[in-house]
């Protein structure tokens, strides 16, 4: 493993048998501590270095600490942190002004989290549904959709009992089944303002929209005058071989959100919209960070490098290579299916044991392999957009090794 930029030798640390005692509990986490990464490696205390991919939940878009992003951080953090959202700042203007470019969409509007953004989108909805559609307030989302975590979001995921983890839970959100166009025509009433949906249902375990539903869909909003937002945050910005996955799918949605890879590890999240929906009076929606230029001149760096032709050719690149070995591994080791857009993958396994995959494939020595399981038969892979050719071909044969040790156990 040679690496651009090499990791620095750390003198070894040990883990406290009590790691994380401090923290209110919101998941589990293995007895490890991270504590550098460059490009596609991470390296814990112990100094064992692990191939990675997962990137930070898919927001590494260009690995571990890269150049690009260190250096727009420290230069932008010299000149001016925070004016105040009162205030213009240039990055603010530069990447407003880049997304509209490589999007064709009009309005940008900036916040710091996935489920922020996907806020602001339903709020700019509603709002769109007071002036010009007589009130009209109710989303419509999708069984299995992920959208965030605050409790609006939670009510537009459709996550099996997250109606009930916080009850009582905003309303407003209605729910149709993926793939399933009939449904949503039966769910559109006259208080529907918009359609909101994952176009790869990422959290779900990786699961894609079919072009013909997604057509329909959008011919089907146009005609009842009700917004489609496409929650973007997880397949925009290169993730799916494109700038956008709406492009891969040949429509033109009225709202997008952006999260995660825009801001290349940092948080920053955008929404973006056509002139018409450009609804809010001064003062309806804001907040504290939003559009600062410290994350604003990060995105813009990243912006700028992920959505050119060249970067994204390189992606379908080496989304070709991983696919074309997930394939090889699904036929030597027998396992289910391969599938995904771009380098956002899945690997679907015969049995419930993915967790077991992502423990084993971490435990591998001397280096480890850094994998995702949002689902109990299936393993997610999202590295870095520019991961090494190397790279993809060490990490498939650690991922050979980790499900043939789980096979024998
Ligand atoms: C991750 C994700 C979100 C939430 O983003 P946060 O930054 O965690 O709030 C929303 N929608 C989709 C599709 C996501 O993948």
């Amino acid at each position: 493993m040679t690496l651009d930029h090499p990791l620095t030798t750390l003198p070894p640390a040990q883990a406290p048998a009590d790691l994380g005692r401090d923290l209110i509990t919101v998941t589990t986490r293995p007895d490890t501590v991270f504590v550098q990464g460059r490009g596609d490696w991470l390296e814990d205390a112990q100094g064992k270095r692990y191939l990675d991919l997962v990137q930070g939940w898919a927001v590494n878009c260009l690995g571990h600490s890269p150049p690009l992003v260190v250096q727009a951080l420290t230069a932008q953090a010299q000149r001016l942190i925070n004016p105040s959202p009162a205030f213009h700042n240039q990055p603010l203007l530069d990447l407003a002004a880049k997304l509209v470019a490589v999007s064709g969409f009009d309005r940008v509007y900036l916040s710091n989290s996935g489920a922020e953004a996907n806020e602001a989108a339903v709020k700019l909805a509603r709002r769109w549904g007071q002036r010009m559609r007589g009130g009209a307030h109710s989303i419509i989302s999708f069984d299995g959709g992920f959208h965030g975590r605050t409790l609006a979001m939670m009510s537009a995921s459709g996550k099996p009992g997250w109606d009930r983890l916080f009850a009582p839970m905003p309303g407003g959100f209605a729910k149709a089944r993926y793939n399933d166009i009939a449904s949503v025509e039966q769910a559109i009433t006259p208080d529907t303002v918009a359609v909101m949906l994952e176009l790869v249902q990422g959290e779900a375990g990786v699961q894609l929209a079919d072009p013909g539903f997604v057509r329909d869909l959008r011919a089907l909003t146009t005609e009842r005058g009700v917004l489609l937002i496409v929650d973007e945050v997880q397949t925009g910005i290169g993730r799916c071989g494109q700038a956008f996955a709406h492009q891969l799918y040949g429509i033109e949605p009225d709202v997008v959100t952006l999260g995660k890879g825009i801001g290349g590890g940092v948080p920053l999240a955008a929404v973006l919209c056509r002139e018409r929906f450009n609804c809010f009076a001064p003062g309806d929606q804001g907040g504290t960070y939003g559009g600062n230029p410290l994350m604003a001149a990060v995105g813009l760096a990243v912006v700028s490098e992920v959505c050119s032709a060249t970067f994204l050719a390189g992606v379908r690149q080496r989304a070709q290579q991983l696919s074309d070995g997930l394939q090889a591994i699904v036929r030597d080791h027998g396992l289910v299916a391969e599938r995904g857009a771009g380098l956002l993958r899945a690997l679907v396994l015969p049995d419930d044991r993915a967790e077991q995959v992502v423990a084993a494939a971490r435990d591998l020595a001397p280096a480890g392999l850094l994998l995702n399981a949002p689902r109990p038969h299936l393993l997610r892979l999202m590295p870095a957009l520019n991961i090494g050719h190397a790279e993809i071909d060490t990490a498939l044969a650690l991922l050979r090794q980790a499900l043939a040790a789980v096979a024998t156990r």
